[in-house]
């Protein structure tokens, strides 16, 4: 059976799932989206994304054309429509078909596409023994250009690093700000723990503030742990105990190598097992 894709309030097989050319999504990555996940047949935390989408499109001064409750009935159908279980949805607003120049004035129809399709993981293997990453020279957006904050369809900015990283034999790479700080991964959040404490850039470290990181600092907190969220430099991130990565598609994955340097015994540690372990429990339980 083909996949069922919803576009302009309709579900349509995946071979028909078509927009303009003159889309401003296309034309300049004017638009934006959301990335999440499906367990047990559910959208995992569906409001928050929601939440995010709508925050990102007001910070760009575009109007999605339905209501949040339209919104989650589109995306819920469009999930049971491909009978999926255990999945990833990609829902994206474009900007719509305009004329060749920027001005979004002259667009019309945002588009409004779902997206449910099986998950491409990371293999197994990295989980159990971790990632090694490096850091590119590529920095984040500078918030005052584009805010992190601001899930666009142009992820340009990431993928210049994320190019880095594999040319470096990595499949993610660490991104400093503007300050030289450390910000985030390139489709990821990052966490470090030290003596025990697990730490996080904050918010105005320009980075988009993950539902899944979001998820992990209440598995933390819950499991007594303290969580702090403060600037960090890539000499905090050699010297940690732990390091790993968070994000819907991603999940929680341990990071062992940073730049060539072993993250603590070079294995991943207990407090990051025992998150992980506590995000599966969440996310697997009926
Ligand atoms: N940072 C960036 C740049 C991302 O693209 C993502 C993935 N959407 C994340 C962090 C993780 O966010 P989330 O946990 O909401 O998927």
């Amino acid at each position: 059976m083909s996949l069922k894709v919803y576009l302009a309030g309709k579900l349509v097989d995946k071979d028909d799932a078509k927009i303009s050319v003159y889309d401003h999504g296309l034309l300049y990555g004017d638009g934006v989206f959301e990335g999440m996940r499906i367990y047990g047949g559910r959208v995992f935390r569906l409001q928050e994304h929601l939440d995010r989408l709508w925050d990102s499109a007001k910070a760009i001064c575009l109007t999605i054309p339905m209501t949040p409750e339209e919104m989650t009935a589109a995306v819920n159908e469009t999930v049971a429509a491909n009978k999926i279980q255990e999945g990833y949805i990609r829902l994206l607003v474009t900007r719509g078909a305009g004329s060749l120049g920027l001005d979004p004035n002259r667009t019309s129809n945002p588009q409004v596409v779902v997206i449910a399709d099986r998950i491409q993981l990371y293999p197994q293997e990295l989980y159990e023994n971790g990632l090694h990453i490096i850091t590119a020279s590529t920095i984040r957006n500078h918030p005052a250009a584009l805010s992190p904050r601001v899930k666009s369809l142009n992820y340009l900015n990431n993928i210049l690093a994320k190019l880095e990283g594999l040319q470096a034999g990595c499949v993610e790479a660490l991104m400093l700000n503007h300050k030289g700080e450390v910000a985030e991964c390139t489709g990821d959040n990052i966490f470090l723990v030290r003596d025990g404490i697990v730490f996080t850039p904050p918010t105005d470290a320009g980075i988009l503030e993950g539902i899944t990181r979001q998820t992990v600092i209440e598995l933390a907190e819950q499991s007594g742990r303290r969580v702090v969220q403060e600037a960090m430099t890539r000499h905090d991130v050699y010297i940690a105990d732990e390091c790993f990565l968070t994000g819907s598609a991603a999940e929680v994955i341990p990071v062992v190598k940073v730049d060539s340097r072993t993250i603590g015994d070079g294995k991943p540690g207990p407090v990051t097992k025992d998150l992980l372990d506590r995000f599966h429990r969440l996310t697997r339980q009926a």
